[in-house]
């Protein structure tokens, strides 16, 4: 067991220093971002990098992404910069978007999994920033949960995860964002999104021009190129049913026929009709809002002890909607109400 002591951050960043200190030499820090809370340790220390996939039971074939506060650090970790990654850098960074590259021989593969390639990023919340720099090391950074629950967006879902596990954790309030960058791959021969995120197609395709999805994205049978993009991820402990927005008027049905079975019943709404589930949370009126609260919410009905969750599916398309669809039909394992195929293509 690791002593895990918890840093609270306001206005004066220079808390997070010792934290920082700790992290280059060898320490597991947990940090907030824009897109929810990460669990960071050195890139060059092999032992500490172990320690983070060991603290999330993460397994072993999924790399990290590796974030950095400035230009110079990212010289340091790619072999080269192209120039459809200086026009994205100059465009979204810092931001919520994670560009894979050729890796340079700086970075051990024990990060990236053995690939030749790295995913990199630079966040754009201030503390993470602060603990980039003063650690003066690239931090190679899951997100900050155990693997397969959902992510971390508040200090309170970290210290349930990993109190005893981890060195520090930094809180630095709610994440904005509430879900994991766009992931966009730049090492093939047509940028390629292998992760919809904070950083929307469209807004990519304004900067590049020609971008395309991983077809595994749409067509669950292919092999998604992202190694982490197979496995079951964000589920909550309850079981989890979504629902599109044509298909509402078969909710009291299922919520009557839950209850009868003596389940104790959830609803995640983006309107105000509750249908009487025992635990009702508005997800708010806009997509942005449901990205944000999606994770905490999922785990507020776990805490709730909710053994049946439907969520509604947003009625919006574009912007941050694939991404949040991505993640709610992932936490799902793609069941949806009235519909027998397992879904992937709702991106
Ligand atoms: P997480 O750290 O849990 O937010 O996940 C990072 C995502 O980036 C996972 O889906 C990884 O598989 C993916 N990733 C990291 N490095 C690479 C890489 N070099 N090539 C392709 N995907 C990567
Ligand atoms: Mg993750």
């Amino acid at each position: 067991m690791t002593m895990t002591k918890i840093i609270q951050v306001k206005d004066d960043l220079s808390v997070i220093d010792e934290a920082a200190a700790l992290l280059a030499q060898g320490g597991l820090v947990a940090f907030p971002t824009e897109t929810v809370y990460g669990l960071g340790a050195n890139v060059l220390d092999e032992e500490a990098v172990r320690r983070i996939f060991q603290a999330k039971g993460r397994p072993q074939d999924n790399p990290l992404i590796v974030h950095v506060c400035n230009r110079e650090m990212l010289c340091r970790v790619v072999k080269e910069i192209p120039q459809k990654a200086d026009a994205l850098i100059r465009a979204f960074w810092p931001g919520p978007l994670t560009i894979i590259l050729e890796k340079s021989n700086w970075i051990p593969v024990s990060v990236t999994a053995g690939l030749a390639t790295v995913a990199v990023r630079m966040p754009s919340h201030p503390a993470a920033l602060r603990l980039i720099e003063k650690s003066g090391v690239p931090i190679a950074a899951p997100s900050a949960n155990i693997s397969g629950t959902p992510s971390t967006t508040r200090a309170a879902h970290v210290i349930a995860d990993l109190t005893g596990k981890v060195d520090y954790i930094i809180d630095g309030g709610m994440c904005q964002v509430g879900l994991e960058s766009t992931v966009i791959d730049l090492t093939g021969e047509e940028p390629q999104i292998l992760r919809p995120g904070g950083v929307s197609f469209e807004e990519l395709q304004e900067v590049l021009g020609k971008v395309a999805y991983e077809p595994a994205l749409q067509d669950s049978r292919q092999v998604p190129k992202s190694p982490g993009m197979k496995y079951r991820h964000y589920a909550p402990k309850a079981e989890l049913m979504l629902v599109e927005p044509k298909q509402r008027e078969s909710i009291p049905t299922i919520f009557a026929e839950k209850k009868t079975l003596g389940k104790k019943t959830g609803l995640l709404c983006c309107s105000d009709e509750t249908y009487q589930a025992d635990v009702v949370i508005n997800c708010g009126s806009s997509a942005a809002i449901y990205a944000q609260r999606l994770f905490d919410s999922l785990r507020r009905m776990d805490e709730e002890g909710v053994d049946f969750i439907l969520a509604e599916l947003p009625e919006d398309e574009g912007g941050i909607v694939p991404a949040l669809k991505n993640r709610m039909l992932k936490a799902a394992g793609g069941r949806i109400v009235n519909c027998t195929d397992i879904q992937t293509k709702h991106i």
